[in-house]
């Protein structure tokens, strides 16, 4: 059988997810562009369509977020305490449209497996520190937000499960879902990590530092049980892998092989009850960047074949 009849997995993608941000930006901005060029490169890329995102509208950052704070963004008139919370500094004219196609590779996605009721995925975005009216570590809108107020008002899903896997907690999205019981908000990090000031997610999964694979494993199995009980018909899962022992910003100590492990149970829980599934790349920042760019990889790679597998059963 010959590939193009298969479905591929759609990846969005734009160049201005590094472009976007200052060479001088402490965040690794080199991450996307050389994981974009890794995943072409691999063989297993057959099951993958990379594909430019739109920018996301006001009205879809509006789904999520104050007038006030967006419209401060968009004219480029947020005050400078609020941009040093955010960070990505310094910042280049470039971050209001970097910003709209990274919401928009989302909101894409989100469209993409409305449709297919596959999974989708953006390479980059799992933006969980920004609250409505603020942002937060490296997170300026919350693309989990956005995608989850779309699904349930544009696509009619019911139950909205977010996964957040990132060593850090989910403390935007807790905060938006905090009174809403349509989206079930599920959040595995470390105890010790930012934010210092944590918000209430339905369920905060805490790990000490300086744990590995057993410990993490082990939550992230108790994580998945929390989401099949909640009988979701939509999965957001923020897929950051910076529990890596190689991060230097996470304090777990996870391996490669267990967060390929991590993946796998996340794929199975899909894989057996078909739902929906839209991925968002979230956290990653080992010394050197290639450790993160690898453990992308093998997220993505696995996801599309998944994909495949649900699509063409
Ligand atoms: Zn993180």
């Amino acid at each position: 059988m010959s590939v193009e009849n298969f479905e591929r997995m759609p990846i969005w993608y734009h160049p201005i997810y590094t472009e976007g941000i200052h060479p001088d930006a402490r965040f690794p901005r080199e991450r996307y562009a050389r994981l974009v060029d890794k995943i072409l490169k691999s063989p297993e890329s057959k099951f993958i369509e990379v594909l430019e995102p739109r920018e996301a509208s006001r009205e879809d950052l509006l789904l999520a977020h104050d007038k006030e704070y967006v419209d401060q963004f968009l004219q480029g008139e947020l005050d400078d305490k609020k941009i040093r919370r955010i960070g990505l500094t310094p910042w280049t004219h470039a971050i209001i449209p970097r910003t709209l196609r990274l919401m928009g590779g989302s909101v894409e996605a989100m469209s993409h497996v409305a449709k297919t009721r596959g999974l989708a995925a953006n390479m980059a975005g799992g933006t969980h520190h920004a609250h409505r009216d603020f942002g937060s570590g490296y997170c300026i809108f919350n693309d989990l937000a956005v995608c989850a107020y779309l699904a349930i008002e544009k696509y009619n899903f019911q139950r909205v499960a977010i996964l957040d896997l990132d060593v850090h907690q989910g403390d935007g999205t807790a905060s938006i879902f905090e009174k809403d019981e349509r989206v079930l908000t599920i959040s595995v990090h470390c105890s010790k990590n930012f934010p210092f000031r944590k918000s209430k997610s339905d369920y905060d999964l805490e790990i000490i530092p300086d744990l590995g694979d057993k410990e993490y494993l082990k939550t992230v199995e108790e994580a998945l049980q929390i989401c099949s009980n909640f009988n979701p018909d939509l999965v957001l899962f923020q897929a950051g892998v910076d529990a890596l022992e190689t991060d230097a910003l996470g304090l777990l100590k996870v391996t490669r092989e267990g967060m390929k492990k991590r993946n796998d149970m996340v794929f199975n829980t899909v894989l057996s009850s078909k739902i929906p599934m839209v991925i968002f790349m979230g956290g990653g920042y080992s010394k050197p960047i290639e450790h993160t760019v690898d453990s992308f990889c093998d997220l993505f790679l696995k996801a599309a074949e998944v994909n495949h597998q649900i699509l063409n059963p």
